[in-house]
Order: structure tokens, then C-alpha cells, then sequence
């Protein structure tokens, strides 16, 4: 397989895709085309690692050969997660079902793609005895899923940038309570985005990222993507068989890559109605797919902070595809972007999105809302992130498809937020009590690019 940048550069292979995370030209990475998966080739009591392999394969080609790919992904997963076909299912009601992608070791959907791109990494390090550097921004969990990922690795160290104050206190301590020295924890004083522009403007700087050999591994990061791919035709193949033909999928959303990630199944022919975009008070996503403009607002802090994101980094794939997959076009819209702080489709493009992808919002009173009712009617407990899905699914009522929920993390991560929407008090953190008696370690920096790099250079001498 060979892949293209959004704004038009060519042919790069998969290694070096996964290397240098984003295109000379600024775009990003996506395949030349897409494979076709059709769904009725596949055992519907396939295993989720096995079922991983068959839908990878394509994307790497013969980079892995298929029995070393088969073992890295035996070895990513099969320890690493609580349950054993990594995905595990509850129906809240004869349409409707919560798929639980929170069963890894941080507790959030984010492992999946970590705890196995992280060994995709060291596979081919291992082969030139080479070490990185990853840089990485976090909204909450990418950093804990990627420093759990990393802690491991011989050739990998990771600097992990989060936003002070805009995460919640487990989150934090599920990386500043690991002590390996390959482990980096910045804390900025600032939001993710200016997080995630400091990592974008260090991997903009060749010299200085070729300098420290300096990969990223943000959501931006094809593997990760196609990674995610998976457990959309997982929950498929699961799920799909009492009536129901065709699936919704409901997904939290922040930086668009679990839902472009539902959109690439798609276009490999998963049988997908509509892929419907959650968001929090942080809408640009849910206005783009309202009225065809994609306007930067200011970042709202929510209660469902892992989506308190205004520039949705994998946007720009989406938007490629709009625009009938021309680099040129694509690289005015971006230009557009950085210039006045706003990109517009046309209605064409805009009903061509509409075709799969729907939206909703949903605001703190109303996930507060949510949680409580389900909690009261099902016993279940929803996180703030995957209470946004479900409120947004509930919005279209449609009751002729069944309506899938990505539940994207696990409450636990949220305690203090679910604990006041039931209005009780419950265990949630029991068993978790080392990570609040652990030392925290991280660096507290102002949002400034050169105090993460002097962090890079200083420990790399
Ligand atoms: C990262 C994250 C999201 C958003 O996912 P994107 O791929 O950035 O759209 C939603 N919920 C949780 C819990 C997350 O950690």
C-alpha cells in the first residue's frame, strides 16, 4: 500500500508514513486507495485479533510479513486487556447498545490504538537497532494509553504535553505516577490546542525533529486511525444479526479519529447507516456538519474534557474527500483555515457529507441528565464522554437501525462528575488507591515551544 498526503505530495510507504507522522508538504497521510473488506467473508465468531489482522493487512502490505504481523498483535493484546475479545457489549434496550471500549489497561478506547502502535514502532526499530524520540499532546487519555504503551519499550522515550488544569486528577496521576526515564510529562500552561501547536510546530522544524529523531503519535497518526478501524467491523459482526442490516454509530468526538476511523470501515465497505459526531459545548464539528463552515471558535472547558478540542486535526482527511480527493483544493481550504480562521463547503460537498455523517451536541446539564436516567433505568453508568454519544444517538430516534454507542472511556476515569449526576456516592476508585498515594512527576512549563524543546535537547545531549 501506498500512501498520499491530503495536499497532494505522493507515494510514501507504510514505514515511512508511520515514521514521519505528518507530510513534507503539511498534509497528512492516507491510503492511495481504499481496500475493499466485505463483510459476509468474514466468521461472525471471528476473534477480535485475528478479525485485527485481517482488516491491517491491506494497509501494511508486505512491509510485516503477515506471520510476524499476527504475532505483534498476539502480543499487544492478549495481556494487556481486561476481557478477552477486547470489546465487550451492553444493551441498554432492543436498539440500542453501548460498545465498551474501555476495557485496556488506562481505561479509555485510546489503548487500542497505542498498546499496539507503540510494538509497530519498536518492530521496526529493533530491525536497524534505531531509538525515537514520540512527542505527543493529550486531551487526557492519549497520554496515559501511549505512556503505558511506551514504558515498556527499549527504544522509545515519549515527552507528553497536557494542559494544566483541563484534565481530571486521575487522569493526570495515570501518567505522572510512572517513574520509567523514558517517560517525559510536560505540564502547559494553556489548552490542548496550544498543546497540540507546539507539538505540530516541532515536528515542523526538520532540522530540530530529524536532530532527535522525533516521531508523533497524536491522532493525526494513520496507524492509529486504521487501528481503530477495527472494532467497528468487530462490533458488526457481532451485533449485527437479530434484524437489523445496517448500523449507527454514535461517537464521542474530539479530534475526529475514531469517527473518520468509522469512516474509513465505511469505505471499505463496512455496512454503515450514519456515523454520528458527539460533541460537548465544543461544536465546530457539530456546526460544520449543520451549515458547511468549519469556524475556530474559543475552547470551552466541559465536563467531558478528552473533547474540549476546537481544531479536529484529522478534519483535513475529511475534507479531502469532499473535495473529490484534490491535494490543491484541499491545501486552499487549509490556507483558508490559517488566514481567517474558517473553511466553507459548498452545499454539494455538504450533502455528500451528510450522506454518512450526522451530528449532535450536547451540553454539561444535559449529560448530567443522561447519566442519572441511565443509571436509574438501566443501572448502568455512562462517562461524561460516552453520555455525549448517547444523547446525540437519541436525538434521531431511529429506530429501524441499531444504534451503536461508542462507550470511549470508562466512568471510573471520571469519578467526581458521574458521582454528582447520580447524586451518590459510589466505589469507583477502589483498588485504585496507588495511583493517589504515588509521587507525581512532570515539569510545569509556560505554553512556549522552546521550553518543550530545551526539555528534548537537554535530556537527548
Ligand atoms: C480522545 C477521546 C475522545 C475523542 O476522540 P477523537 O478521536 O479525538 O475524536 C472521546 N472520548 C474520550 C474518552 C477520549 O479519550
Amino acid at each position: 500500500m501506498k500512501y498520499l498526503s491530503t495536499r497532494g505530495s505522493k507515494a510514501n510507504s507504510f514505514k515511512e508514513i508511520l515514521f514521519s507522522g505528518i507530510a513534507e508538504d503539511g498534509g497528512l497521510f492516507v491510503p492511495e486507495k481504499w481496500p475493499s473488506i466485505g463483510i459476509n467473508d468474514i466468521d461472525s465468531n471471528i476473534s477480535y485479533m485475528d478479525l485485527a489482522l485481517k482488516i491491517l493487512s491491506p494497509f501494511i502490505g508486505s512491509e510485516i510479513s503477515t506471520d510476524n504481523l499476527k504475532k505483534i498483535i498476539l502480543d499487544a493484546y492478549q495481556d494487556s486487556f481486561s476481557v478477552n475479545d477486547l470489546v465487550s457489549f451492553k444493551k441498554l434496550n432492543k436498539n440500542e447498545v453501548i460498545v465498551e471500549l474501555f476495557n485496556g489497561p488506562t481505561l479509555a478506547f485510546k489503548d487500542f490504538a497505542m498498546q499496539l502502535l507503540i510494538p509497530i514502532f519498536d518492530y521496526f526499530l529493533i530491525q536497524e537497532n534505531k531509538k525515537i524520540n514520540l512527542i505527543v499532546a493529550t486531551s487526557g487519555d492519549t497520554g496515559a494509553a501511549a505512556i503505558n504503551a511506551v514504558k515498556k519499550s527499549k527504544n522509545i522515550s515519549i515527552y507528553c504535553l497536557f494542559p494544566k488544569d483541563r484534565i481530571s486528577n486521575f487522569q493526570r496521576r495515570q501518567m505522572s505516577t510512572v517513574n520509567e526515564h523514558n517517560i517525559n510529562l510536560c505540564e502547559i500552561d494553556g489548552t490542548f490546542d496550544d498543546c497540540q501547536k507546539i507539538v505540530k510546530s516541532i515536528l515542523n522544524d526538520q532540522e530540530f525533529s530529524k536532530k532527535f529523531s522525533i516521531s508523533a503519535v497524536n491522532s493525526i497518526n494513520w496507524t492509529r486511525i486504521m487501528i481503530q478501524s477495527v472494532y467497528y467491523y468487530f462490533s458488526f459482526l457481532k451485533l449485527a444479526n437479530d434484524g437489523f442490516n445496517k448500523i449507527n454509530f454514535s461517537v464521542p468526538t474530539g479530534n475526529f479519529g475514531d469517527v473518520y476511523a468509522g469512516f474509513v470501515a465505511y469505505k471499505m465497505g463496512l455496512p454503515i447507516n450514519k456515523l454520528i459526531v458527539a460533541t460537548n459545548e465544543n461544536d465546530i464539528l457539530h456546526r460544520f456538519f449543520n451549515t458547511g463552515e468549519y469556524k475556530i471558535n474559543n475552547v470551552s472547558k466541559t465536563s467531558s474534557p478528552s473533547m474540549d478540542i476546537q481544531v479536529a486535526s484529522n478534519f483535513e482527511r475529511l475534507l479531502f474527500e469532499l473535495l473529490g480527493r484534490s491535494g490543491n483544493s484541499t491545501k486552499d481550504k487549509m490556507n483558508d483555515l490559517d488566514k481567517n480562521g474558517a473553511i466553507n463547503i459548498n452545499k454539494e460537498e455538504l450533502k455528500i457529507a451528510n450522506e454518512i455523517f450526522l451530528s449532535g451536541k450536547t451540553e454539561m446539564d444535559v449529560v448530567n441528565t443522561i447519566i442519572n436516567q441511565v443509571f436509574n433505568s438501566s443501572k448502568y453508568l455512562l462517562d461524561p464522554h460516552t453520555a455525549v454519544g448517547l444523547n446525540a444517538s437519541r436525538k434521531y430516534n431511529d429506530s429501524s437501525h441499531l444504534n451503536c454507542i461508542l462507550a470511549t472511556a470508562s466512568p471510573i476515569k471520571f469519578s467526581e462528575t458521574v458521582e454528582r449526576a447520580v447524586d451518590e456516592s459510589l466505589t469507583l476508585l477502589k483498588g485504585y488507591d496507588y495511583l493517589f498515594q504515588s509521587k507525581e512527576k512532570y515539569v510545569e512549563l509556560n505554553n512556549n515551544v522552546n521550553e518543550v524543546k530545551d526539555q528534548i535537547s537537554n535530556k537527548n545531549l
